[in-house]
């Protein structure tokens, strides 16, 4: 049960109808593990702490470098050098005393991977290496845990929300094939408008949210395009691959 300083400081979601008590119950109860802590996962953790997301995995194994400031809004001036992580755990234990931190700073990868998956209720995607979105899919999909990945680059974003215990979810794996791991482009080479990230990071949240909460109807696959340049948005229909090796019926038995 919340107490009158929870029922007040949340008290503009839960007035929200099809929100309500009952959905802020949920997510003070929730646990997500955010997989990066960069461009897409700052915003991303600052609204899952701010509206009340009970325990929140911080997992990266990077340092602030001076580039990442342009965009990586958790991270201020005098963390350069410091593991983001820590950064960000700083900054959202001052927004919001009452969530729980967990931080991972090692490479996430393999047992630890599947470990940290089994053990949340939901997993963000903000990083961008596909070999770990790749592996975040495999397990989300093992353990039936909810995914919301996001990438932005250069001008464009993309969000896909995958959810196993939904009969008609795609995965990550149905729209790319793994050869794209050697191709990856990185915001280092190629370069991204500071916003944009911050547009898909809150995106991500507030899928996060919706999937925790009950409220509204989650974008589960829906892969949604978006060009900031020209601002615009596309929505595509993400069809399970019958031959998919995570997520069809085949693979499944
Ligand atoms: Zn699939």
């Amino acid at each position: 049960m919340m107490n009158d300083d929870q029922l007040l400081r949340y008290s503009r979601q839960i007035m929200l109808p099809g929100f309500d008590i009952d959905g802020q119950e949920r997510l003070l109860a929730a646990h997500v593990l955010i997989v990066g802590l960069g461009g897409l996962g700052a915003p991303a953790a600052f609204y899952l702490t701010a509206a009340g997301v009970g325990t929140l995995t911080l997992a990266d194994f990077d340092s602030v470098d001076v580039t990442n400031l342009q965009r990586q809004i958790v991270h201020f001036d005098a963390d350069v050098g410091r593991l983001k992580v820590e950064s960000a755990a700083a900054k959202l234990s001052a927004l919001n005393g009452e969530t729980v931190l967990h931080c991972i700073t090692d490479k996430l990868e393999g047992e630890r991977l599947r470990e940290a998956v089994a053990s949340v209720d939901l997993v963000l995607d903000c990083t961008d290496n596909f070999t770990v979105r790749f592996a975040l899919n495999t397990a989300c999909w093992e353990f039936r845990k909810p995914l919301v990945s996001g990438a932005a680059i250069r001008g464009e974003g993309q969000l896909l929300v995958i959810d196993p215990r939904d009969p008609d979810s795609a995965c990550y794996r149905c729209l790319y094939d793994e050869s794209v791991t050697g191709s990856q482009l990185t915001c280092s080479e190629s370069g991204v408008l500071s916003p944009l990230v911050g547009v898909i990071g809150t995106l991500e949240a507030l899928e996060a949210i919706k999937l925790l909460s009950g409220y509204g109807r989650p974008a589960v696959s829906r892969l949604q395009l978006f060009d900031a340049a020209a601002h615009e948005w596309r929505s595509l229909k993400l069809r399970r691959a019958p031959d998919c090796p995570v997520c069809s019926r085949r693979s499944a038995i």
